[in-house]
């Protein structure tokens, strides 16, 4: 782990030299731990400075100096003083080096590691898998959705001597990008949820898509395990890539290794039997909505894997928290009761939404666009207004242009607002403590700004 690392094991790591007069005290220090943001650094750390359109972190090498920082990556030159008050490594690249001290932290670590990929579900997987890995493990998970080529990274570098498994959520905007992170988190299981056109801009196609969370299966150790889902389309050709290790698929499918049967979703949660092992477990899921199936099923299968028992995977399930902004309770200030699915949206994610929506008597569908849908994007939009008016859902509201067509495919009971504030002014005069109003949208959409204003203050 990083506290046993020296400054010249790193240098080795990241290929690098050093620079300046501070290197001489080269072996006296070791590294607590690293930071790419002076504003968060501590005493002991290795500050590696990234660059993006509107910053350099090379810049704020000065500062971390002053903070305490251990030595500093570089991969551009620096004001020469900077060499007398810390020791400087000069690299190729400071993010790659990032990642590679990431994938010796990786190595060092002798846990289980579960890595998650996929278009939706991945940090809701992720937290259900901590919580059935906290069974028999101090688990250790990506926080938040830092799920991306500095984000995992940072996750695996995080790891620290008294975790003792891991679970990785790795999310990609382009080709290429799993492969990348992959190549340090080098899971002892992998899960892929589906592919849907999440973020389809960055890709060109579904197909893309497909090839991209493919790339994970590459990477999983050898005695590892696939997870994949049996009911997606591109299941066949996941489970040909990951030929190389175990499979476990899981899904609603009868063909699927780990399934649910006798399923019940409703506003309070799911029940089904679990088909796991040749066995059948009765389960109750305090989370919303069939994905969340799906994503248990996935977290089961995956526990199974690595040899947990199916009282711990049980029990791990029916201790699953929400995570906030998917489909997550809260009340109105006229007693409705709204539920936040503002984190983000795409084609399935809504109408997994509306799945769970329809149980409500009362029930207000509460719409922003959808963005990164590319050339379909108003037929994706007319399809979801359509899927809700069949589901029985009986108001629909939206804003944002795209979201015109989702109105008109859902014909009387849709109403169109220009702005937010329009939308929430309605829905206050309408609804009342009958209503269950659910809020979804891409996050560029903002409907969190919906959500906060309809909410009790608490
Ligand atoms: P991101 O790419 O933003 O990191 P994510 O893959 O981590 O997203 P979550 O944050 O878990 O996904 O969920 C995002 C949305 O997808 C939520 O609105 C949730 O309701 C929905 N969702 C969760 N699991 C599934 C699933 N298995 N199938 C379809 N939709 C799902
Ligand atoms: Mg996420």
């Amino acid at each position: 782990m990083l506290s046993n690392l020296s400054l010249s094991g790193l240098v080795k790591i990241v290929h690098g030299q050093l620079q300046g007069g501070a290197a001489a005290e080269l072996n006296a220090d070791m590294i607590h731990g690293v930071s790419t943001d002076t504003r968060k650094i501590k005493a002991g750390d290795l500050y590696v400075p990234l660059s993006g359109e509107h910053f350099n972190g090379h810049h704020f090498i000065a500062q971390a100096a002053e903070q305490g920082a251990v030595a500093a990556l570089i991969d551009q030159d620096v004001d020469s003083d900077l060499a007398d008050r810390l020791p400087l490594i000069r690299v190729t690249d400071c993010l790659i080096a990032l990642g590679q001290i990431a994938g010796w932290n990786r190595s060092q670590f002798r846990g289980p590691v579960v890595a998650v990929t996929g278009s939706a579900g991945k940090t809701s997987v992720k937290q259900l898998m901590s919580s059935v890995l906290a069974q028999r493990y101090r688990t250790w998970m990506t926080q938040g959705n830092l799920n991306n080529h500095i984000g995992a990274p940072l996750t695996l570098l995080a790891l620290q001597p008294e975790h003792e498994a891991a679970v990785i959520e790795l999310g990609a905007s382009g080709a290429g990008e799993i492969a990348y992170t992959a190549q340090w988190v080098k899971p002892q299981v992998g899960i892929i949820t589906n592919a849907a056109e999440a973020h389809l801009e960055g890709f060109g196609s579904l197909q893309g898509i497909v090839q991209t969370k493919g790339e994970l299966l590459d990477f999983i150790q050898p005695g590892g395990c696939a997870v994949l889902n049996a009911d997606d389309v591109f299941y066949a050709e996941w489970a040909e890539r990951a030929a190389a290790v175990k499979l476990l698929s899981f899904g609603f499918s009868a063909a699927a290794d780990v399934r649910a049967s006798a399923l019940r979703c409703d506003l309070q949660g799911s029940h089904f039997v679990l088909h796991l092992d040749g066995e059948e477990y009765a389960v109750r899921l305090p989370l919303l909505g069939e994905h969340n199936v799906r994503n248990a099923l996935a977290v089961s299968a995956a526990a199974y894997a690595l040899g947990l028992s199916a009282a711990e995977i049980i029990q791990g399930l029916q201790q699953a928290t929400t995570v906030s902004g998917r489909l997550h309770w809260l009340d109105g200030q006229a007693g409705q009761r709204i539920l936040n699915d503002a984190y983000n949206a795409n084609p399935a994610s809504i109408k997994a939404a509306i799945d769970v929506l329809k149980h409500a008597a009362q029930s207000w569908l509460v719409l922003g666009d959808m963005a990164e849908l590319g050339e379909s994007e108003l037929a994706a939009h007319a399809d979801i207004g359509l899927y809700a008016k069949t589901q029985g859902i009986q108001h629909l509201l939206a804003t944002g242009e795209r979201s015109r067509k989702t109105v008109e495919a859902f014909g009387a009971g849709a109403h169109w607002f220009a702005t937010k504030e329009e939308l929430v002014r309605y829905l206050q005069q309408q609804t009342t403590d009958q209503d269950v109003i659910l809020v979804k949208g891409s996050r560029s959409a903002g409907m969190d700004q919906v959500v906060q204003a309809l909410q009790k203050n608490t």
